[in-house]
């Protein structure tokens, strides 16, 4: 156990001000308030408290930091109370306890709604004071670290809680050493086969490979040096996590995944930085579409650094990140490299109550962002939403024609980007021009792109771009501006398709009539009885009958049993667990894809058939383009039944024994259900097989676990889904 001296001694150091008597005074006190109490591993429990404050002397944090640090867990699990806190410590130190103990008690992975409430008390607590979140993040560091003394039930949600909250928003914080140890225990814990794969592969690669970390390590230095620039040279192998996250993410197969080496060349000035690259691009050969300057446009995060790839020595290829010193700490510690607070003349409290850093940075922004958000009081389903895509997706910087820099999350459409422009601009949005053409609207942006939105005042903007919009803000004004004029496009196909059957019987369509037949229909007026139909949920014989007009039964056949024909009964179809229409509406999923709880979905109507549900990369969806009044808003329930889903990928495999039988193997090891399977002739190249898979899953998650489970195979050399 670290000495109280050792620990006051690492503050001053650091900050020769510091309060050490505060500091010992905190030490005594958390010691003996826990006492004898134990940890799950045996050891005593101030041990805990003692190593989230070494943690954050490590990120040189104030003596208010570290005492409060001590202290963190003493009001939670001892006899000690908040106001004794304040009478010893004062309120500064007493708030940061407070936050602290607010938050102990929340279980942020549970159900949905209680998940987003807790998650909104979470950002709550830590946005009053940006420590509150630091020393939280090093409690949760700590904890990670001695996970393999908790029983192995609690560590899987523990483990998954890091995952899915705490490593992103240390992301987010900028904090990447955190984030990584994070992701990294998190994922051995919670994906231990995957673990074990790659660093085998890593290993063997190592071993053929030899020492050529330290082979480029040296050549960059000296050619930097030959020009005169003095660099500092790190080279890594990447993280069993990061590869695998990149495997997801890109589609790739282990073989594929070259770049696994990544080098980071700390120079003097942010001049060096762009000579620096100059001098690899000459030297090595650079790999196209892979060079990345966050130095002229840093990440919401702050983070700065020039990215590259290059083919190297052996023909590796190898990433490299150029970075001044400066840019290095703030990626390494991002909020905490700025939240030093003490005696800074500009820390004060802000107009909103908030406690500013000294120098506020944008990730400290984007935390205060997401608490007026809060403060606007949206629905904590809404919230959830919203944050959860700000923390997980990457970003993406695009411009518009006047250069303005409009910064939105990887995934985002030309939608997202006219919302993020202005309300006005997303709500008239017709159409866009990416890079000076022509592109549809379900196109996702890229890095660097200029985006132009062609508007017509005369426009509403269809439900399902709720669908194709990733961000929270277009997601909710498209639901506000589009809920009335989607009701009239409904009720006018709906009066469209009423028309039509009447006219057959050589009647016409009168308000008054229709009317009449109100009643045995359930609904209150005409209109939403003919919206019902519009979107299917009616059937237009069903009008009919209602209307006292003799409908043949071969024409009254209802429209969800001849779909539902095809497969199962009807009460089958009927589940498919969807919001955004009524449960007795005609659904099928899109036989050209398939469509998976988990994934973002919209339907198309087809007026007297029913609704077909399509995965929004579905290539289908570009015939309805032009036809907004067919495109209904869908979203998974997420109370979803136990039931199995169709998806369907594509899969090249080796022309060799045994080589299907490890694609059967693998999909029936991981519970998928082989719906379908077609070998798929191919041209030319005889040593390879095309598959087309119709696999049953659970949801997107067991997709991608089993398409995972397939790259991992030597005989497979790629695995995609089918987009139509
Ligand atoms: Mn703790």
């Amino acid at each position: 156990m670290m000495r109280q001296y050792e620990l006051v001694e690492r503050v001053t150091k650091y900050d020769p001000d510091a309060n050490e008597d505060l500091l010992n005074r905190a030490y005594v006190y958390a010691m003996k308030a826990h006492g004898n109490q134990k940890r799950a591993s045996g050891e005593a429990y101030f041990n805990h408290p003692l190593e989230v404050a070494a943690i954050l002397t490590e990120m040189k944090l104030d003596d208010a930091t570290i005492a409060a640090a001590l202290l963190h867990d003493t009001v939670e699990d001892t006899e000690a109370t908040s106001a004794e806190i304040e009478e010893k410590f004062g309120k500064e130190i007493a708030a940061l306890v407070d936050g602290l103990t607010k938050i102990a008690k929340l279980d942020l992975v549970t159900k949905e709604a209680t998940q987003a409430e807790n998650l909104r008390k979470l950002l709550l607590a830590m946005s009053k004071d940006v420590r509150v979140l630091l020393v939280k993040l090093a409690d949760r560091l700590h904890n990670m670290r001695t996970l393999h003394h908790v029983k192995p039930e609690k560590r899987a949600r523990i483990a998954q809680e890091t995952m899915e909250i705490y490593a992103p928003l240390a992301g987010r914080m900028g904090m990447q050493t955190v984030r990584d140890e994070l992701e990294d225990i998190a994922f051995r814990v919670l994906n231990p086969e995957a673990n074990r794969i790659i660093t085998e592969r890593l290993e063997k690669l190592h071993a053929e490979s030899g020492d050529i970390l330290r082979e480029i390590e040296q050549a960059l230095v000296a050619k930097l040096g030959e020009n005169g620039i003095q660099a500092e040279v790190c080279g890594r192998e990447k993280r069993p996590f990061s590869i695998w996250r990149k495997m997801e993410r890109k589609l790739l197969s282990l073989g594929q995944l070259s770049d696994i080496f990544g080098f980071r060349v700390i120079v003097g000035t942010v001049d060096q930085c762009y000579r620096s690259l100059g001098i690899v691009h000459r030297t090595w050969r650079a790999v196209p579409g892979r060079f990345k300057d966050y130095i002229s446009t840093p990440k919401q995060n702050d983070y700065r650094s020039l990215h590259t790839t290059v083919i190297g020595p052996h023909h590796m290829r190898v990433e490299m990140q150029i970075r001044t010193r400066l840019m290095h700490e703030i990626a390494e510690r991002g909020v905490a490299a700025h939240a030093l607070y003490k005696d800074a003349p500009d820390a004060k409290e802000g107009l909103d109550g908030f406690r500013q850093p000294a120098a506020e940075s944008n990730a400290y922004r984007w935390l205060r962002h997401l608490v007026e958000m809060l403060q606007e009081g949206e629905s904590p389903k809404e919230f959830l939403e919203h944050t959860k895509l700000e923390l997980f997706h990457d970003q993406v910087f695009c411009f518009t024609p006047k250069g303005q820099l409009i910064a939105l999350p990887r995934g985002a459409t030309p939608i997202d980007f006219a919302y993020a422009v202005h309300t006005s601009v997303g709500d008239s949005c017709v159409g866009c021009k990416i890079n000076g053409r022509h592109a549809p609207l379900v196109t996702e942006l890229q890095n660097g792109d200029e985006v132009e939105i062609i508007r017509s005042e005369a426009q509403v903007p269809p439900a399902a771009w709720e669908g194709l919009a990733v961000t929270g803000k277009a997601r909710a004004a498209i639901r506000r501006a589009t809920r009335v004029a989607v009701r009239r496009q409904f009720s006018g196909l709906g009066r469209e398709i009423v028309e039509k059957l009447l006219a057959k019987h050589e009647r016409k369509f009168l308000d008054k009539e229709v009317a009449a037949a109100l009643p045995r229909l359930g609904h209150k007026n005409l209109e939403d009885s003919l919206v019902a139909v519009g979107r299917g949920e009616l059937s237009g014989h069903d009008v009919l009958r209602a209307m006292g007009i003799a409908v043949e039964e071969g024409k009254a056949r209802e429209p969800r049993r001849k779909i539902s024909a095809k497969k199962g009964d009807a009460a089958d179809e009927l589940s498919i667990p969807v919001r955004g229409v009524s449960r007795s509406a005609a659904l099928r999923i899109a036989p050209e894809t398939g469509a998976v709880p988990g994934e973002r979905i919209v339907g198309i109507i087809t007026p007297g058939e029913g609704i077909t549900i399509y995965p929004i990369f579905a290539r289908a969806l570009e015939q309805f383009d032009n036809q907004p009044e067919r495109w209904v808003d869908l979203a998974w329930d997420s109370q979803a039944a136990e039931k199995m889903f169709p998806a369907r990928i594509a899969v090249t495999i080796m022309n060799e024994i045994g080589s299907l039988a490890q694609v059967t193997q693998v999909i029936g090891d991981l519970g998928g259900n082989i719906d379908a399977l077609q070998m798929v002739a191919r041209e030319g190249a005889r040593d390879f097989f095309d598959l087309d898979i119709t696999v049953e899953v659970r949801d997107l998650k067991h997709l991608n676990d089993i398409m995972m489970g397939l790259r991992t195979k030597n005989a497979v050399s790629s695995v995609q889904r089918k987009t139509g």
